[in-house]
């Protein structure tokens, strides 16, 4: 009798023994699971520390390598060209060469906004990109890069330092800034009178406030990106653009890797018309 009920005694805590065994093994695998994550996470950052990626849509700030390439003017050398003219205007020959060199190898020219929203960890670029910018707004960039980058399907940013616009026919006019937006390019600010902002006696109001109620009144839309003359500001510069709306502004020169922290002194990049140069800048993917 008492081993009968002692037995169905025994019977009777089964359930409750098993229920018991089953919520501490729930527990201990949740803890598992919950360490093997944490260790996941750690890890993925140490690496995102050690190597920079091509693309990041994580709130972790991971440097991000696609080349902001700058360019000024594009047009035949010819004979009489100082030394800095021979630096900073690329034959256009040499350019046409240099885009199809990114064409042929691989390389995806992305709008500034996907590298800046690749920056803010919104969105993704693709391997091998490159961002390309033509800094002043030179008549020449219109005439000699525009058929070039359109033949080719390459999208480009220019930067325009209004007081140039239409001033003369060695800077673009408006209506062809127009052509260039339509035609899929992103149009930035290039301040108005081209100073050094850096100066205290420059007007910031005029330059990166001005300029960009100049570019919204021709083109319909406030530009969303700024790049500082002579690629050089402070924080006193960086705030103002911040200020006045910009998204994200080129800074000058500085590399091929940029990070969130860098959004509004951007690295980038001259581009000479030195073919073997322009390859080693774009580095080994
Ligand atoms: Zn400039």
């Amino acid at each position: 009798m008492s081993t009968l009920l002692s037995a169905a005694r025994t019977d009777a805590q089964w359930p409750r023994l098993a229920l018991r065994a089953l919520r501490i093994a729930t527990v201990v695998g949740a803890a598992v699971v919950s360490l093997a994550v944490l260790a996941k996470a750690l890890s993925a950052r140490l690496e995102a520390r050690a190597e920079p990626t091509h693309s990041t849509l994580s709130a972790i700030d991971v440097p991000i390598r696609v080349p902001i390439l700058v360019y000024h003017s594009i047009a035949p050398h010819h004979p009489g060209q100082t030394a800095e003219q021979r630096e900073l205007d690329v034959d256009t020959l040499v350019f046409q060469k240099q885009m199809q060199f990114l064409v042929d190898h691989g390389y995806r020219a992305i709008p500034f906004a996907t590298l800046v929203a690749a920056l803010e960890g919104t969105a993704t670029v693709p391997d091998r990109g490159v961002v390309i910018t033509f800094d002043d707004g030179w008549a020449t960039q219109y005439r000699f890069a525009f058929p070039t980058l359109r033949r080719l399907g390459l999208t480009a940013t220019f930067f325009v330092y209004t007081n140039g616009i239409a001033r003369d026919h060695v800077f673009m006019s408006w209506d062809e800034v127009r052509e260039l937006r339509d035609a899929g390019m992103t149009i930035g600010s290039h301040s108005r009178s081209h100073p050094l902002l850096t100066d205290a006696n420059v007007s910031l109001t005029d330059e990166v406030e001005g300029s960009r109620e100049l570019i919204t009144r021709n083109l319909g839309t406030a530009p969303d990106f700024f790049a500082y003359p002579y690629g050089e500001w402070n924080q006193r510069v960086a705030a103002a653009v911040k200020a006045a709306g910009y998204r994200a502004a080129r800074a000058y020169p500085g590399g091929v890797v940029n990070s969130r922290s860098d959004l509004f002194a951007l690295h980038s990049v001259l581009t000479t018309d030195d073919m073997v140069a322009f390859e080693r800048l774009l580095g080994s993917p």
